[in-house]
């Protein structure tokens, strides 16, 4: 059985980890135990992906590229280095390419599988995305594991204390709260919510706004990372500032020669928190959103986590502690999640063999609900009907079944959102499922949408055609809801023959 590694996929910096002769070990990249999430294209063609990049985002940002997984699973985002299109998704596969083969070389055998994770709140889009980063750059993805399930895996595992975990993971560009019961290695996640748009980054950006604001210099610092120097040379700067002030009280900012003037400005800590506390309030609002899904209170959470590197910042530790409990802060914070992944990675991969960590068992949720759109009976109102519920335990199916109305008519259109909330609206629509009649008539035919989201969370939709009389239809009008046991049954014995539908996302 080949040997798998646990890949953290980061939006600053990435890490990849092994289970091996009893143990986990941190593979080191380049000879460090993080890579940054960076690559950069030189003039000769030369792709550069890791520190060599990061060093060159300040002398090249316009051909380099950082904190691409922002933008991952969107279909809109195209850079363009050297005269080249480049996606979010091309970026997340050099990153996972050079990877790959670094942990080969370390581990001296040709690695494929991998389990990669990723932030729990993302989307089913932004999941399917690193699975394919992950395909195109040659590696088996066992499976996708969210960053706080891993935390808690490789933070839980000789712990045999049964115990309610908050992990609150706040990265370079994400930030995830969950919250894990853990029995006897059995990790069960129970409600996950978080911002896969809040993370280090928009702490750096606030206070290079401030900074541009104060040198009288208008304009956003772009959220993409390719922009001009002196922009970056800003970003760069206030980052190591913000790490300054996670060990004292002041720190100065000095940069001669930049927007057309010097900048030379200290900046206390009482600034700095004051400037970012809307950013940190958000987490907040989160830490108490997730708690309520869970229907529970910060006295049932025995122990908090902290991930990710922006938990570094006093200001996140302190409002933990009051908001919650005095967390616990690992002291391996850049490995833990990659570790986690290895240890899942060496369960997924030889179940069975002496060779792997104590068995685990790891059951995570659904992160939004999911629906479609129709019109209600009742009052006339177009509104969404949620097929699946956020936090539902994963794999998990949903399904509705659509009527024709017209006589010979050949498709029956089903509009497909993800929101929390029954209010349809053009942003949380993922597009439109249309599912071919194939022999129209006069009277109404029926079919079923079915909804699945994997192992991983990725979401494929299927549909078969039923008569009006079959059982399925019956017991959805008696019940008023689908029977998913009963259809799943009939698809194992062959009765029902569902095809694979792709959903059409020009909204
Ligand atoms: P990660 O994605 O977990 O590697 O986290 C990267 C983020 O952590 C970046 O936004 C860094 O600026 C931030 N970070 C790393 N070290 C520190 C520190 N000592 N204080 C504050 N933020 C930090």
């Amino acid at each position: 059985m080949s040997v798998a590694i646990g890949i953290d996929l980061g939006t600053s910096n990435s890490s990849v980890a092994v289970y091996r002769k009893g143990k986990v070990e941190t593979i080191p990249i380049d000879g460090r135990k993080t890579m940054p999430s960076v690559i950069s294209c030189k003039s000769d063609g030369q792709l550069l992906v890791g520190n060599s990049a990061k060093a060159r985002l300040y002398i090249d940002p316009n051909n380099s590229i950082a904190s691409s997984k922002r933008f991952i699973g969107s279909k809109d985002k195209v850079y363009n280095v050297q005269n080249t299109n480049v996606t979010p998704v091309d970026v997340a596969r050099n990153i996972l390419e050079k990877i790959r083969v670094e942990a080969s070389k370390y581990i001296g055998e040709e690695v494929k599988d991998a389990v990669i994770t990723i932030p729990a709140y993302f989307t089913d889009e932004q999941r399917e995305a690193t699975r394919k980063a992950g395909q195109l750059a040659g590696l088996n993805v066992l499976r996708l594991l969210s960053e706080p399930t891993a935390a808690a895996i490789a933070y839980g595992l000789d712990k045999e204390r049964n115990q309610t975990i908050m992990v609150y993971d706040l990265g370079g560009g994400t930030f995830d709260v969950s919250i894990l019961r853990v029995e006897n290695n059995h990790f069960r996640v129970v409600a996950v919510d978080g911002d896969s748009m809040l993370g280090g980054d928009d702490f750096d950006d606030a206070i290079a706004e401030y900074l541009m604001s104060k040198m009288k210099v208008s304009g956003k610092v772009r959220k993409s990372s390719v922009g001009s120097t002196s922009v970056q040379q800003l970003k760069e700067a206030v980052e190591e500032l913000k790490k300054e002030l996670s060990e004292s009280d002041y720190a100065d900012i000095i940069i001669p020669d930049i927007f057309g003037s010097h900048l030379d400005e200290e900046i206390d800590i009482q600034t700095f928190n004051s400037l970012t506390e809307p950013l940190l309030k958000r987490t907040i609002d989160k830490m108490q959103e997730v708690l309520k899904e869970a229907g529970l209170t910060k006295n049932d959470i025995s122990r908090v986590i902290l991930v990710g590197g922006s938990t570094r910042m006093r200001a996140v530790q302190e409002m933990v502690a009051k908001q919650i409990k005095q967390p616990f802060i690992a002291d391996n914070i850049d490995e833990i999640v990659a570790q986690g992944a290895a240890i899942m990675a060496a369960n997924l991969s030889a179940p069975d063999l002496d060779s792997t960590p104590v068995p685990i068992e790891v059951e995570e949720v659904t992160s939004h609900s999911i629906g479609i759109g129709m019109v209600d009976m009742q009052t006339d109102v177009f509104r969404v009907y949620h097929l699946i519920k956020k936090n539902t335990k994963l794999p998990c199916t949903g399904g509705e079944i659509g009527y024709t109305i017209h006589p010979f008519q050949r498709e029956i259109r089903f509009q497909v959102f993800r929101t929390e909330s029954t209010v349809p609206s053009d942003e949380s629509k993922i597009g439109e499922l249309r599912l071919k009649v194939k022999r129209p008539q006069a009277s109404p035919s029926c079919a079923v949408a079915l909804f699945e989201l994997d192992q991983s969370g990725i979401l494929t939709f299927s549909s078969a055609e039923v008569k009006r009389e079959s059982q399925i239809v019956r017991s959805f009008e008696d019940e008023g809801e689908m029977n998913i046991p009963l259809i799943e049954s009939m698809i194992r014995s062959g009765e029902l023959k569902t095809e694979k539908v792709v959903i059409d996302t020009n909204k």
